[in-house]
Order: structure tokens, then C-alpha cells, then sequence
């Protein structure tokens, strides 16, 4: 790919986890709305749970998450108390029509560090979860892990609680880069830490890396790739580095000339992408890649893949549940997003009412526009008639966005046959810019994303 291309196009965009996009989320969907969509849901909707941990124990310089630092665990305990009860008032609020006890599938747990909850917090709230939901003896059981706070006794109870899969951030194998973004964690603890969760049955593993920070090179990345490749993980995400200071304070601490330029993280990313593929992993939408043997990789290549907050997935549920300060879920009617201070969390909840802070309810258009965006974002091209013909949609209302895609068809990033729209390979790192294209907010948001690169 040309250099000039890298910098035209190093414009901010959104990851596209959901369309709309979370800042067009509003007040007018509050929890009232959201106990009214829960109470609508058909019985027989497949779930998916998802919770949010916004703690740990120091605070990680490049960090773009929600999460708080704590050296006490008394809020930790104080937030499963509040986290057991929001289950209790979402399982009731399913339950008020038809006192209907719904399936769930898929559970994660993200952060902040899930795993700075004790053992036996984790065995209190399955339990909550299992009396309130039936949890499918198959369902995947997803945790985000510390590598830094596992011990092997923790790594027990979490098979004890049933967890089968495990993402493990890894930024850097290098002292330079790790002691610049304030996270010591040497490739022999990470070793470790995925041998021992294989020892206790959770063997789908996930590690995501990270590309883009102070100090990193190419060199380093094909060093990492292979020091990956070597622990065998299931699936591999590679996430740019979002330089945010005046969103997220704390990454003033990164200095900006440590940082590479552009077109040194464009070198880092095509390096260990091309090097992931050699080593005989499946390239998954524009950063994930998996082993051949994953599920991950047979869901693309059969252009089933799903995009949701946690990035690509092969979970098809069409409603997602969040719990937790912060935490967004989705619903056939829309997304909803829990109250963000800890305290107006905690206050909604104590009250007795579902701690909804905002959300957007989805129309005909959206839901059209969405499917679009998910389908460029995972299978690198759509049907634009088949997709406006399915939600009844005139395909004339996209018209004006296909228009909006001939500067990126003049410079081969993607084509058009007909109806048809294609991602091209080399286009496949600017995906989200072709997505944008169909995105009818955009011009409200612009400003409010990572790089597009
Ligand atoms: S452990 Fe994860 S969530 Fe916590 S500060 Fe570090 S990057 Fe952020």
C-alpha cells in the first residue's frame, strides 16, 4: 500500500461494535424503557450475558478501558452485592409477563480485571446466574485475565466455576515497552498462566496484542508474533494503540515522541499480520486472526461471523445483557448502557431500579444500515439489495453512500459490481472506512474515534 494512502486515509472512525454508534445513545432510553423491552423479549430469545468489572489494582498507562483503581477489595465486594441484585431486578423484569426463565449461551466477563474478584465471588454469582437463568451445560464461559494476579490456586476456581475460555492481554515482550505503559508482565508469566489454564480445562485461549505503543518497532513485532505463535492461542487480536490523553488522563504518562508515526504503525501492523499468516493463522475481519482448527475461522470463511462490544465473535445471539457500571447491552428494540459513576450505579440499583443510563432505540433504517456495516466489518462484502430487500428497505436510500465510497474504489480499496460491494485485499486494514460510508450519523460523532489505521 502506497505511503501517501496511509496518510490520506489516517482519519478517526468508528470500531463499528454496534451501529448506531455509542455516542448517539440518549436519555430518553431509561430503565423503564428497558424494563418494557426486557418484558417484550419472546421466551424462546437465545442470550447472552455480559459483565463488567471496572477495577484493578493499578492502572496501566495505554489503558482505554472503564475501570477504577482499587488497593482495597471492600468496593470490589460492595459491587458484586449491587452486580447480584441487577441480576435479580433483570431476571424479574424478563420475568413480568409471562414469568418466563430464559436460556443464556454466552457469558463474559470484561473489564477493568474480572479477575480481581475472589473465588469464591465467582462461586456465589454463577450461582446467582444459574438460579435466575438456564445456562446451557456447553455454554462458553469467557473471562478477560490478569496474567499478573493469576495464581494457579485462581486459575482452580475459575474451572471450578465453569469458565472454559480466557483472554489474556499481551502488549509487549520488551522491558523498554512494558515500563512505558506501566505493565510488567514478562512472556515467561504469560507462559505460565496459559499452561496452567490448559491444566485446568480451560483451553479456548485468546490474546490480544497490541501494536503502536512507545518504543515499539517492526522487529519487535515479528519477535512477538513468534513468541506468540509458539503458546498455540486459539484466536489472536491486534489492536492499534489509541493515543487519547484528553479523553483518558492517565495516558499523558506515554510521552508522544516515544510514539510511532503513521506510517511505522502501518509497518508494525502489515508486519505481524503477514507474520500470522505465514505461522498458518486465518486472517478474521481487519484485526483478529485464528487458528484453523477454531470455530472463529470456519465462522468467516462461512460469512456467519458476528461483531459485538467484545470485537468479532461466532456468538449469533441476537440479544446481549449487560450488567455493570458502564456495561452496554442490546436488545432486538435497541442498546441500552448502565449508568457510568460507580455511585449512580450503585444508587439505581439500592433503589430498586434498573441502573439504565442512556441507549437508542433502532428503526428499519438502522437496523438496514447495521446489517451492511456488520457484513462489510466481517465478511469484507455485502449484497446491498439483498440487505435493503430483507428489512423491506428501498436499496435507493443507499445510493448517495455508495456515492460517498469512489475515492476509496479510485484508490483500490474496494470495488462495486452491481449490488454488490467488495472489500479488496489490500483494502482490508481500511474496512472501517468503507463501513462509514453507510453510517447516517457520522457527521455528529466525528472526533470521538481511534485512527482508522
Ligand atoms: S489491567 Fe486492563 S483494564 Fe486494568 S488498567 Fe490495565 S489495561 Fe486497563
Amino acid at each position: 500500500m502506497k505511503s501517501d494512502l496511509i496518510q490520506k486515509y489516517d482519519l478517526r472512525v468508528p470500531r463499528y461494535t454496534s451501529y448506531p454508534t455509542s455516542p448517539q445513545f440518549n436519555e430518553q432510553v431509561d430503565g423503564a424503557v428497558y424494563k418494557r423491552w426486557l418484558g417484550e423479549l419472546d421466551p424462546k430469545t437465545e442470550l447472552s450475558l455480559y459483565f463488567h468489572i471496572p477495577f484493578c489494582d493499578e492502572m496501566c498507562s495505554f489503558c482505554g478501558c472503564y475501570t477504577k483503581i482499587v488497593k482495597r477489595y471492600e468496593p470490589v465486594s460492595e459491587y458484586m452485592t449491587a452486580l447480584l441484585t441487577e441480576i435479580d431486578l433483570v431476571a424479574d423484569a424478563l420475568a413480568q409477563n409471562n414469568n418466563k426463565r430464559m436460556t443464556a449461551k454466552h457469558l463474559h466477563w470484561g473489564g477493568g480485571s474480572p479477575t480481581m474478584l475472589k473465588g469464591d465471588d465467582w462461586m456465589s454469582i454463577m450461582e446467582k446466574l444459574r438460579s435466575r437463568f438456564d445456562v446451557t451445560s456447553d455454554a462458553e464461559i469467557a473471562v478477560e485475565l490478569d496474567p499478573r494476579t493469576a495464581s494457579e490456586e485462581y486459575i482452580a476456581q475459575l474451572e471450578k466455576a465453569g469458565v472454559n475460555r480466557a483472554s489474556i492481554g499481551v502488549q509487549s515482550y520488551r522491558a523498554i515497552v512494558q515500563e512505558a505503559i506501566n505493565r510488567i508482565q514478562p512472556y515467561e508469566m504469560t507462559k505460565q498462566v496459559i499452561e496452567w489454564l490448559r491444566a485446568h480445562s480451560i483451553s479456548h485461549i485468546n490474546m490480544d496484542l497490541m501494536y503502536g505503543l512507545p518504543h515499539q518497532t517492526v522487529d519487535e513485532m515479528e519477535d512477538m508474533i513468534d513468541k506468540t505463535v509458539e503458546l498455540q492461542p486459539n484466536r489472536i487480536a491486534l489492536f492499534g494503540y489509541a493515543h487519547v490523553p484528553w479523553m483518558k488522563s492517565h495516558q499523558k504518562l506515554i510521552h508522544e515522541e516515544d510514539l510511532p508515526g503513521t506510517q511505522e504503525r502501518w509497518d508494525q501492523f502489515t508486519t505481524a499480520s503477514e507474520r500470522l499468516v505465514e505461522r498458518g493463522y486465518v486472517k478474521v475481519g481487519f484485526d483478529h486472526f485464528a487458528h484453523p482448527d477454531d470455530n472463529m475461522a470456519a465462522a468467516s470463511q462461512d460469512n456467519v461471523l458476528h461483531r459485538n462490544f467484545q470485537g468479532y465473535t461466532t456468538d449469533t445471539a441476537p440479544a446481549m445483557l449487560a450488567f455493570g457500571a458502564s456495561a452496554i447491552g442490546y436488545l432486538p428494540q435497541g442498546y441500552v448502557q448502565n449508568q457510568l459513576p460507580l455511585k449512580a450505579y450503585r444508587q439505581a440499583i439500592f433503589s430498586g431500579v434498573l441502573p439504565t443510563a442512556k441507549g437508542i432505540a433502532i428503526n428499519d433504517d438502522d437496523r438496514t444500515r447495521r446489517e451492511v456495516i456488520e457484513r462489510i466489518m466481517c465478511d469484507l462484502e455485502v449484497d446491498l439489495a439483498a440487505v435493503a430487500k430483507e428489512f423491506g428497505t428501498d436499496k435507493a436510500v443507499l445510493a448517495n453512500d455508495i456515492e460517498k465510497l469512489k475515492p476509496l474504489i479510485a484508490d483500490g480499496i474496494c470495488a462495486i459490481d452491481g449490488d454488490k460491494l467488495t472489500v479488496l485485499e489490500d483494502g482490508r486494514p481500511f474496512i472501517r472506512l468503507v463501513a462509514s460510508a453507510f453510517d447516517a450519523y457520522l457527521k455528529n460523532s466525528e472526533g470521538r474515534h481511534s485512527k482508522a489505521v
